[in-house]
């Protein structure tokens, strides 16, 4: 079965909420990480304990985007670098017990629950965007939630280049660079944006809801980008630049096809 959580080199926290704060820089976001994973090395592993110092890491925490949304204070950094975020009540960081049931959730629930990103992503797919986020906790975890934003960014590197990009275009350290850079317009939205959380609002048969940007209310033409921009999520209704938005998918477009590897001779 396909894994996104934690693989080789890429791993996310969304689910557990890493995204839902006002803050949502990788300053801040890395800062509350780090705060709980300080102050969670020191707590004895028992439920007691960990249900104890959930409490207090939740009082402390950051304002919530969304107030309804469930925060757990127990998803932290599980390497001393800092670049691997996970579940530090998973018996695999506690060293045995299990006290995922003393977070936001009970332990049935962590184990059980897979994102939509798993029944819709397609093998490559994933591995391509783990190789590319390699080591990019923040950006990764913002964008394998986001199937149609990962789809129509790559589509538009395909329309560019004639061809479809795979795993092994990856192993060209200049693509790879550039699209990182091109996924990144995830960190280009205004916070609240459509786009970020997209692939959390799935329709009644739990395919994604359409989105959609309405030229017509902005009085504006329909962007040459509009697949990008629409999945992006980049609506002006949720505190975006549109224009400037389209400037910036059109330049990030050009260098990723630009730094696409080609066979030798052409
Ligand atoms: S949002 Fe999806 S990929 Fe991320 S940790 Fe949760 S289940 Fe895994
Ligand atoms: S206890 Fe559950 S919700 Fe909390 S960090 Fe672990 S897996 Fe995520």
């Amino acid at each position: 079965m396909l894994r996104l959580c934690q693989t080789a080199g890429a791993s996310c926290g969304a689910c557990c909420g890493l995204y839902n704060s006002h803050d949502l820089s990788r300053e801040g976001l890395r800062a509350e990480l780090s705060r709980r994973t300080r102050a969670l090395a020191r707590v004895p592993r028992t439920p007691a304990a960990f249900r104890a110092a959930a409490a207090a890491l939740a009082e402390g925490a950051p304002t919530p985007l969304f107030p309804s949304v469930r925060i757990c204070p127990l998803l932290g950094f599980l390497d001393a670098e800092e670049t691997r975020v996970g579940c530090l009540a998973h018996p695999l960081a506690t060293g045995g017990a299990d006290l995922r049931d003393c977070g936001a959730y009970d332990v049935v629930t962590c184990d059980a629950f897979l994102c939509p990103s798993h029944a819709w992503l397609s093998e490559e797919e994933a591995a391509l965007l783990a190789r590319a986020l390699a080591g990019d906790f923040h950006l990764y975890g913002l964008v394998v939630t986001d199937v149609p934003f990962l789809r129509a960014a790559l589509a538009g590197v395909a329309t560019r280049t004639g061809t479809q990009v795979e795993l092994r275009h990856l192993e060209h350290a200049p693509f790879r660079a550039a699209l990182r850079r091109l996924l990144a317009l995830k960190e280009e939205l205004a916070p609240g944006s459509e786009g970020l959380f997209g692939a959390f609002r799935p329709g009644n048969d739990g395919e994604p809801l359409p989105r959609r940007i309405d030229y017509d209310a902005l009085g504006a033409a329909p962007s040459p980008y509009d697949e990008i921009l629409t999945c992006v999520g980049a609506d002006p209704r949720s505190g975006n630049d549109l224009e400037s938005f389209e400037g910036e998918v059109a330049r990030r477009l050009d260098a990723a096809a630009a730094a696409f590897p080609r066979p030798a001779g052409r």
